[in-house]
């Protein structure tokens, strides 16, 4: 980030997309050399709320640090992945993640407002990436739910759910209601955080379209995010009926200590969101620079037991590498080996080392 703003262009009401963009609005430095290769590589989206978030004079700033391009992110490690949480591997057909007995994803966009730089989906997500469900493959997709009655829970995600229209949404929504076996459609979502505007009538009943008991799970990983205008969104979303939980994932420079990590909690608290999962980062393509280990993990989440309410108690979750599903880290199923190396065991009982070796 550059430190002299005099002759930059203000935040402006619009999205950042490109490299000139960041250049004009003082995110980056112009000179900068690498940044070309980064944003060659991965996609740029900043919107208006998290822009005016960033202060452009904090070398450090925790929000710029989420979602604009760094250099840090040429670096690859061998431990790192494609598909870090193993998505394509438990695709039935395309549009569906069938990991779990009882849910699915449902990926029907891998468009984003913001492009997080840490993103577990940074290959698949952006205009590179999987792009917009086909209508065939949404027949399909849905003929795959249809079909498997064992399936209670959808979990809309991408890309960004909420990027859909109203009316494209809810027709999505409307074919949900036709499966009775389906009882609960959850949406994975930053929406009312970095663009609460977005968050109005018309989504909202199309969200509520289906008729089944909806959730959403808010993507935020700073206190700051959970601005008067994302407060005001989610208050539009609980009042209708909706339950919202929370979803953060720990970040080397973001959150990374007791203080911004109670903050952040207690303010998912306050909005009506109550703390879920707190993700120990995944091992995507270029973004060790956002890591630490389970240790250091481990610690700060300790740091938060007795300091802020039980209400504010988030789960921390590690997503096995390779596509094995969830394990909260500090339970059994996670067992240290050596220093740095575990030994994590998936929901059916198979063992894997973490960080996986091959
Ligand atoms: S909003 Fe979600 S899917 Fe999109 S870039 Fe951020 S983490 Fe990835």
């Amino acid at each position: 980030m550059s430190g002299q703003h005099d002759q930059l262009k203000p935040i402006s009401a619009r999205p950042i997309r490109t490299p000139e963009e960041l250049v004009e609005t003082g995110l980056v430095r112009a000179e900068d050399p690498s940044m070309g290769a980064v944003t060659g590589r991965y996609a740029i989206g900043i919107s208006p709320a998290i822009a005016a978030l960033i202060d452009r004079n904090d070398p450090k700033d925790p929000i710029a640090r989420q979602f604009v391009p760094d250099a840090a992110e040429l670096n690859v490690v061998p431990e790192e992945r494609e598909d870090p949480i193993g998505d394509l591997a438990h695709s039935p057909v395309e549009g569906i993640v069938h990991r779990y007995p009882d849910r699915v994803l449902l990926k029907a966009v891998h468009v984003c407002p913001v492009y997080c730089r840490f993103c577990f989906r940074r290959e698949m997500v952006g205009p590179q990436g999987l792009g917009t469900l086909s209508p065939e493959a949404m027949d399909e997709a849905f003929a795959y739910i249809a079909n498997h009655t064992e399936i209670w829970e959808v979990i809309l995600t991408g890309g960004e759910p909420l990027m859909l229209s109203p009316r494209r949404l809810g027709e999505i929504m409307q074919r949900l209601d036709a499966i009775d076996h389906v009882k609960i459609v959850r949406f994975h979502t930053r929406v009312p955080v970095v663009e609460p505007e977005r968050v109005n009538e018309a989504l909202i009943s199309a969200m509520r379209a289906s008729g089944k008991t909806a959730y959403i799970a808010l993507h935020a990983n700073h206190p700051r995010e959970l601005t008067p205008a994302a407060r005001e969104a989610c208050a539009r979303l609980v009042d209708s009926g909706i339950v919202m939980i929370s979803q953060s994932v720990l970040l080397k420079g973001v959150n990374d200590d007791p203080d911004t990590l109670a903050a952040l909690m207690r303010s998912f608290v306050e909005a009506r969101v109550k703390p879920y999962y707190l993700h120990h980062p995944d091992l995507a393509h270029g973004t060790s620079h956002f890591r630490f280990s389970i240790e250091e993990g481990l610690a700060l989440v300790a740091g938060l037991r007795g300091r802020i309410s039980g209400l504010c108690q988030p789960t921390y979750i590690l997503d096995i590498p390779g596509g094995h599903g969830k394990v909260v880290i500090g339970s059994d199923a996670v067992q240290q080996e050596d220093a740095g190396c575990y030994t994590v065991r998936d929901f059916k009982g198979s063992g894997h080392a973490y960080p996986p070796s091959d």
